[in-house]
């Protein structure tokens, strides 16, 4: 579950046309997102046209005069969840006359007229296929409203998130008989790569240094003559960008002109998360899944051949109808030899109208007892993994005060006492300094440590660290899901040594 975090207002307006007769004002909205990383990212969007018509995002929702569910259907827990939230949205919505209940995403779209029926007060079901027409469909929806002709309109934020998502491709060609997107997502369309590159300068410009590209086989992408492997290249190319990421990629496109690029080209993160689902072949071809045990096997060799320090996670499905023991023990025999980074394991969910819900299940009591036998193989493996990093130096950048990831994708708690030893000033002052930082720089080049420092990475270099920092941070502790840190040897600004800026007296470590 996501919550989108209230961005910060600006002075700029953006977006939106002076000579515009306003007819929104003060309209606030709040946004709740389930599932994946998909859903988060249409909800960005989502939240951009809003911004875009006038409306201000809030994190408050009862602040809010829209209140949008961002819905999930890939297993019935999400959409349960989801289905609650909006069954008390009646309530919240009666409160103040003009509220608006807006419900988009998988759910959305898989039940538009259950929820209309279930729920009448529902003034708007956005279905994950049409959620690149929710411009058009968001104005109807607020050309409903009467207009406020005394006030001023408000003005969009700026998204100052130093991590983005960036879509590159919707919906998915494969056939796995557990899921559901396909269904719900519909076939895959690809933006073209102009397109690409224009959202992710927009993204940069707004503070991103970081870009996930996304998509449900983000790697089967194609345009023209362009491939994933072309696509890494460009997004690489765009000044700003330090770090690229991208999920869920699918096994069958691991090709050896990506697995090149990534071990090539220096944005590209040295991190993969890429689901087996089953280490059985008879589930995986059961679950149509177009790879074996051994195929999976001999990627992941090959992966981290070409990219030695590379972290990998994955997805796994247990109880699977037909699943045996001895399938079941095929998946842990294959974690226990793939020594997977980190993992996420779900109980099968039969989800209507996929071929793999017409089977029979599994008893629900099994299912739970594979679930929690795998879930603690995985977390046992993946805290040593987290422990063998204790004591490691790593590169962090810092997404927000305190917090941040390694080029690897481990989320690390930056410890703040360590800060103040550096010479750091409170919390508060890093706050401050945060809203006053300049747009930053434009021009990495080659991989991140290797960047020039700009100025005002130099002043955090003495002082504290601020988000959108890259700090080499030691290891000190463990947890179950996160590491903990200090920052070592500062900033780094100090990676940036160079011999003429000591000469000329402006070295970092010379102040
Ligand atoms: N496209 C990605 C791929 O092929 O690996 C996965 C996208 S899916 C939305 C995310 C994960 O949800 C899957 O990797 C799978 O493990 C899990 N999942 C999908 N359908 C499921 C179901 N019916 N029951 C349980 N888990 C499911
Ligand atoms: Fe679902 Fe399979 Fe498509 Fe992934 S590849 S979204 S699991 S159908």
């Amino acid at each position: 579950m996501y919550q989108l975090r209230l961005a910060a207002r600006s002075a700029s307006p953006i977006g939106r046309s002076r000579n515009r007769r306003p007819d929104i004002k003060d309209m606030k909205f709040y946004v709740r997102t389930y599932g994946c990383q998909m859903n988060v990212a249409d909800s960005n969007e989502i939240g951009r046209h809003l911004k875009a018509k006038g409306l201000v995002e809030t994190q408050d929702p009862q602040d809010a005069s829209i209140y949008l569910v961002n819905t999930c259907t890939v297993r019935q827990h999400a959409e349960d969840r989801a289905f609650s939230e909006i069954g008390r949205l009646g309530r919240w919505k009666a409160k103040r006359p003009g509220r608006k209940v807006v419900v988009s995403g998988c759910a959305a779209e898989r039940t538009k007229e259950y929820l209309e029926d279930r729920f009448p007060f529902i003034d708007l079901v956005v279905g994950a296929k049409s959620i690149e027409n929710f411009n058009e469909i968001a104005g109807r929806l607020l050309d409903r409203r009467a207009t406020d002709e005394d006030l001023d309109y408000a003005v969009p934020a700026v998204n100052e998130k130093v991590a983005a998502f960036v879509t590159s491709m919707r919906g998915c060609n494969y056939s796995c008989t557990y899921c559901i997107v396909p269904y719900v997502r519909g076939r895959e369309i690809y933006h073209s790569i102009d397109q690409i590159l224009a959202e992710v300068r927009d993204r940069v410009s707004e503070g991103a240094r970081e870009i996930t590209l996304l998509g449900q086989t983000v790697n089967s992408y194609r345009h023209g003559q362009h491939r994933f492997a072309d696509l890494l290249r460009a997004v690489a190319g765009i000044d700003g960008v330090e770090r690229i990421r991208f999920i869920s990629p699918h096994p069958y496109y691991m090709t050896d002109r990506v697995i090149e690029t990534m071990a090539t080209v220096p944005q590209v993160c040295e991190s993969l998360h890429l689901p087996v689902q089953s280490g059985s072949n008879t589930m995986l071809k059961s679950m149509m899944r177009n790879y074996t045990r051994e195929h999976y096997i001999a990627l992941a060799g090959k992966m981290r051949q070409a990219v030695p320090d590379m972290t990998l996670s994955t997805d796994i499905i247990v109880g699977f109808p037909g699943e045996t023991e001895e399938d079941f023990r095929q998946t842990l025999s294959l974690v226990e030899e793939l020594q997977f980074d980190w993992g996420f394991v779900f109980k099968y969910s039969a989800r209507e109208g996929t071929p793999a819900a017409e089977l029979e299940c599994l008893p629900q009591q099994l299912i739970e007892e594979r679930h929690q036998r795998c879930l603690e193989l995985v977390d046992r493996i993946a805290l040593k993994k987290r422990l063998d990093l204790v004591g490691t130096i790593q590169d962090v950048l810092i997404e927000e005060l305190g917090v941040g990831r390694t080029r690897t994708n481990y989320k690390v708690h930056v410890r703040r006492e360590a800060q103040a030893r550096q010479g750091a000033a409170s919390i508060n002052e890093a706050q401050a300094r945060a809203e006053r930082k300049p747009a930053r720089s434009a021009s990495p080049i080659g991989r991140s440590l290797k960047r020039r420092a700009q100025p005002q990475e130099k002043a955090a270099a003495s002082s504290n660290i601020i988000h959108g920092d890259q700090v080499r941070v030691r290891i000190t502790n463990a947890q179950r899901a996160t590491l903990e840190g200090e920052v070592y040897n500062g900033n780094l600004a100090f990676e940036n040594f160079r011999e003429e800026d000591c000469r000329a007296g402006t070295c970092p470590d010379r102040q």
